[in-house]
């Protein structure tokens, strides 16, 4: 059965239909680790232990719950830049002929309701689609990709745009890697519960105003080419997270940047809406 994941103060859990939570080292009598990053490991109990969430007492609301990232501690993450063609003409880059790759270091994943602590006057907004691996592999063809996803989730690869190009060349890596710039949630939702995981209507609004909306179909590197691509070079593990690029509307575009108090809404049809505050 579809599951959908989450990180509960810290813990693994499961969350029903209704929206409500299960520990899963509860309800499971043990058998799944408590710990998120070694529960995604154990992907074939998690799609068995959804079905007895039926028969089971939940222990809380999601919605009342403290949420951490559903993958906390991503042994990599890597993120994709300009990969919606809008959003390359917006920035005045060229397509890339290749995936443009960087490393979001993993300390700047934080949960689904966390804050963004702004560290300068232009950081920038950028939903996007993260696909968490759960079946670790090398060499993976674009064909049998999706069997490696475990699941998918929302993140905001908020970006600082004057570090982003303080170096010549830039250095991505860092400009995207300020602590609290990952934040990542607020479930990680597998991979069978969407009737196509490569068609999304993907969205975000700041302060309740729409800012950017597309699909994922117009990813210009799809999800299985994208791991095709990150494979021949990195074994990819369970737990290692992608972020798979932004759609056009991003602030830099005109200039305007994140201040604290703005209000980062960030939806994706299937797995759910995230909230963050910039402080
Ligand atoms: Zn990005």
């Amino acid at each position: 059965m579809a599951f959908r994941f989450a990180n509960v103060s810290g813990r693994a859990a499961l969350v029903d239909r209704d929206g409500r939570w299960y520990d899963l080292d509860k309800l499971s009598g043990g058998a799944v680790p408590a710990d998120p990053m070694a529960a995604i490991a154990e992907a074939a109990a998690l799609h068995r232990l959804d079905e007895q969430l039926a028969s089971s007492e939940p222990d809380g609301q999601l919605a009342e719950a403290s949420l951490g990232a559903p993958i906390p501690r991503p042994r990599n993450a890597f993120g994709v830049g300009l990969n919606y063609r809008p959003h390359a003409e917006e920035a005045n880059m060229e397509l890339p002929e290749r995936p443009l790759v960087f490393g979001k270091f993993s300390s700047c994943i934080v949960g689904p309701t966390d804050d963004v602590e702004l560290r300068s006057e232009t950081a920038d907004w950028e939903v996007e689609l993260v696909v968490a691996i759960g079946t670790a592999g090398r060499d993976i063809p674009a064909d049998s990709a999706w069997d490696h996803v475990l699941g998918l989730t929302i993140g905001q690869d908020i970006s600082d745009r004057r570090l982003q190009f303080a170096a010549k060349p830039p250095h991505f890596d860092l400009g995207k890697s300020r602590d609290t710039y990952g934040p990542m949630g607020p479930v990680l939702v597998s991979t069978d519960s969407f009737a196509d995981p490569t068609d999304l209507a993907i969205s975000c609004q700041i302060n309740g105003e729409p800012k950017q909306a597309d699909r994922t179909t117009s990813l210009i590197f799809s999800v299985a080419e994208l791991i095709e691509y990150l494979s021949g070079i990195v074994t990819l593990d369970v737990g290692d997270v992608i972020f798979t690029g932004t759609p056009a509307g991003v602030g830099a575009a005109s200039q305007t940047y994140l201040a604290p108090g703005d209000v980062i809404t960030s939806t994706i049809e299937g797995i759910g809406t995230m909230s963050n505050t910039c402080v």
